[in-house]
């Protein structure tokens, strides 16, 4: 849609979504995925689509306060207002900025993506692996530090052996570890073929500053003292941690969910120019936020590694679906997904 610098009519929908099964996260099931959807449309009747999708206890605001700030911006806005809402809601102004862009024009040309394949926690991850190389995915994200510590360390040569020749796995551990359980995993991954090891530590930002700048250094220090790199994710909720983390000089990968950011095309920019590492992941958003969010994916010109998008089927409604689990994403894939289908299917 061509921003003229006059307004558009202003439109948002609230959704709650359930997911097909509730998701395991670190503060319980996730059973549905809250969010606002907004449609900006313009003098010529050109509507575009966003998805405000924030994760609240990654430290986003909240879905209220996205719809909150809908309210009170009336049925017709101007960019200048667009461009004065506060950081605050960045998701919202994610989906705003989306609404507002227009196609990549080159995105159904763009050379496929690999997607890495997700496996569930524990042994179970092993009777999962074979239909999925069968299908042709190579890199295997497995969830780590969520059932006893030993016992999982005591899988991963299974996991390991299991693998299709050539294949990578991409252990999360959501932030579970401390110092020591990271340094066993760490010294344990060395000489496997391990992709990379996600967010071994984190520090919320309730546990204080203090506690933060302590998680951080201990990132650094592990990332500086084993060979497997990091990953963070969790540390990276919004735009401001992309440059604290720059301007650390993290040395890992960037985990980047492009939902949570209010300005993505200067987050990637400045992670580009710093030839950061980046993992392009979803953030459990409807086709609405994911077309925008691997958009920005399929420009990336650094160094490509599998997207974190194996997510779907994951509404009990598959109307808000993105394409299901596959190995590889083109951009046609992403360029075929139509917002105005889950717009319309809120109503
Ligand atoms: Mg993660």
């Amino acid at each position: 849609m061509e921003d003229r610098g006059v307004s558009y009519r202003f439109d948002f929908r609230r959704y709650h979504l359930p997911f097909q099964a509730p998701l395991r996260t670190a503060h319980g099931p996730w059973r549905e995925r809250e969010g606002v959807m907004v449609r900006l449309t313009d003098a010529q009747g050109n509507s575009g689509y966003g998805e405000a999708a924030p994760i609240p206890w990654f430290g986003t605001e909240t879905v209220d306060e996205a719809e909150s700030v809908c309210r009170g911006l009336g049925e017709h806005v101007t960019p200048e207002t667009l461009a004065s809402l506060p950081d605050r809601v960045a998701c919202l102004k994610n989906a705003l900025a989306a609404a507002r862009r227009a196609d990549d024009p080159e995105l159904a040309a763009r050379k496929p993506l690999g997607v890495a394949a997700l496996l569930p926690a524990g042994r179970a991850a092993l009777g999962k692996i074979g239909a999925k190389a069968d299908a042709g995915f190579r890199i295997f994200k497995w969830k780590v530090g969520v059932g006893d510590a030993d016992e999982e360390l005591g899988l991963l040569d299974d996991v390991c052996a299991t693998l299709p020749d050539g294949a990578k796995l991409r252990l999360d551990a959501n932030g579970a570890w401390d110092r020591r359980q990271a340094e066993r995993w760490l010294e344990r991954c060395a000489d496997r073929p391990v992709e990379f090891v996600e967010q071994p530590s984190f520090a919320k930002a309730s546990e204080g500053a203090s506690a933060r700048r302590r998680t951080d250094d201990l990132l650094l220090g592990l990332a500086g003292d084993f060979p497997t790199p990091l990953a963070l994710d969790e540390s990276i909720a919004n735009d401001q941690d992309v440059e604290r983390w720059l301007g650390l000089g993290w040395p890992g990968v960037f985990v980047v969910k492009p939902a949570l950011l209010a300005d993505v095309e200067v987050a990637v920019a400045r992670l580009s120019a710093a030839r950061a590492d980046v993992v392009f992941s979803s953030a459990l958003e409807t086709l609405v936020g994911a077309r925008a969010a691997l958009a920005a994916a399929f420009t990336w010109t650094g160094k490509p590694r599998a997207l974190g998008f194996g997510v779907w089927p994951l509404f009990a409604d598959s109307r808000f679906d993105g394409p299901y689990e596959r190995p590889f994403l083109s951009g046609e894939d992403v360029a075929r997904l139509n917002p105005e289908t889950a717009w319309t299917a809120l109503n």
